[in-house]
């Protein structure tokens, strides 16, 4: 059982009632049915724990159970995901099943893996959202599954589940569903009615790299639901302009995944990828997931862990794509000659390191767009910048406030009283800029 639901479960739990009150076999009977659904539960959060889709990672490990104190970061089966308003909810975040007639190497729940499997009834699911919902540990359901009997089969038990939480049960949360690709476009529709955001993982960013690891999965239709689905969202938001009673559909858009690690792919190869997604199926979030090795894996696959700041720079460079106005190619210009992004720096500085022939920038006389180029300024810092400087001219200082770290900034911009002469072409900026190494102690 997961830390954090069994706590939670274990407050559901009906207390026992004096043995005198009720009878013997009732007891058992309602525990053994307790017992079963505790059990599914442990097992299908912790196999959703590898959809990265809403997931808070990217921290240390901690946990309570271990080590005393409260609470822990390796707890599965609530995760976060943001709103369209921005607000941060919690959402329960589980599989209808772990079993699968696929055998994706890279997934724990592959046909041929080695692990306990559970499935939960589309009421089971209900029922464990009201309850956690009732208890406002939850705002809404993140559900996902393996494929059984068929993709149709699957996709009906999950359209099920949400069906019944909007019509028998008028459930107002947050829904947020995975899709199979696979299923007919009338069920992926029916999952659009009921649910706030629909994804479908592509999975690999290469189609070799899919066709290597997920034989039985095809970009085509992957990429052929994602099609269906951007359809259908821009039909209904036309709708609803038309007529406000229009139903929703899954107003939160559309998302994906994908592994990073797990095949040849380089960092140059996921960003032109992202980008294409982006593009053609108007994704609200491409997530990137770093590759962990699960128990009993394939041999196909890599033995290591790809670092989780190589996650992180891919996410930075899908903000720079998304924000900052880079093209793709310009973010890969930022890569190195592998294709892969450097590790130490963040790639607007390794990008502006490699473009230096067009700075330094006039913090009092730049257009937005080239403000939004100066490593260590986001887009509030320069949205504050151009603001202020209708009123005064600009100094280094006055920068400063706005940045978390002034040092990166100035050898990019001219201010009033501020120059950085040779700072901006010195030969050893990077070094300069980039973090410093911590020294590891050898007898901590
Ligand atoms: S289809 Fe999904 S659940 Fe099944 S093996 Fe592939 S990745 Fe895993």
């Amino acid at each position: 059982m997961t830390n954090s639901l069994k706590i939670i479960w274990d407050e559901l739990s009906e207390k026992p009632v004096s043995a005198l009150d009720v009878p013997r076999l009732r007891t058992y009977m309602e525990r053994m049915a307790q017992l079963q659904i505790t059990e599914k539960l442990a097992i299908l959060a912790d196999a959703a724990k590898y959809d990265a889709s809403c997931a808070s990672s990217g921290t240390v490990k901690r946990s309570s159970s271990k080590a005393g104190g409260i609470g822990s970061t390796e707890g599965m089966g609530i995760c976060h995901a943001y709103a369209p308003d921005g607000r941060c909810i919690s959402l329960l975040k589980i599989l209808l099943t772990n079993s699968c007639i696929f055998d994706c190497h890279y997934c724990i729940n592959r046909k041929s893996s080695n692990v306990r499997r559970a499935m939960f009834t589309a009421k089971e699911v209900v029922d464990l959202t009201l309850s956690f919902y009732k208890r406002n540990y939850i705002e809404g359901l993140f559900l996902s599954s393996g494929i059984i009997k068929s993709s149709n089969y699957t996709m009906e038990q999950i359209v099920e589940v949400a069906r019944s939480l909007r019509e028998d049960h008028d459930f107002r949360g947050y829904i947020h569903l995975k899709t199979i690709p696979d299923a007919d476009p009338e069920l992926l529709a029916a999952a659009g009615r009921y649910a706030d955001r629909l994804s479908i993982n592509v999975e690999l960013p290469t189609h070799a790299g899919l066709q290597r690891l997920a034989p039985e999965k095809s970009e085509a239709r992957i990429e052929g639901a994602m099609g269906g689905l951007k359809e259908e969202i821009a039909d209904n938001k036309d709708a609803k302009k038309k007529y406000k009673s229009a139903p929703n559909f899954a107003p939160a858009g559309q998302s994906t995944q994908m592994i990073v690690g797990a095949d040849a792919a380089t960092d140059g190869d996921i960003v032109f990828k992202a980008n294409s997604l982006y593009d053609r199926f108007s994704l609200r979030r491409v997530y990137y997931s770093a590759f962990s090795p699960i128990p009993d894996a394939s041999a196909v696959l890599p033995l290591k862990r790809p670092p989780l700041m190589r996650e992180h720079r891919l996410y930075q460079s899908d903000w720079l794509m998304r924000f900052y106005g880079f093209a793709p190619a310009e973010v890969i210009d930022a890569a190195d000659a592998d294709g892969m992004l450097p590790l130490d720096i963040d790639p607007k500085l390794a990008w502006a390191l490699k473009s230096r022939a067009m700075f330094p920038l006039d913090v009092n006389r730049a257009s937005r767009d080239l403000l939004l180029r100066v490593p260590g300024l986001g887009v509030k810092a320069v949205d504050s910048l151009i603001r202020a400087r209708k009123w005064r001219r600009l100094r280094l200082e006055d920068v400063g406030r706005l940045t978390v770290s002034v040092a990166k900034v100035r050898p990019f911009l001219i201010a009033e009283g501020w120059s950085p002469g040779s700072l901006t072409d010195a030969q050893d900026l990077r070094a300069l800029l980039a973090p410093k190494v911590e020294q590891l102690e050898l007898f901590a």
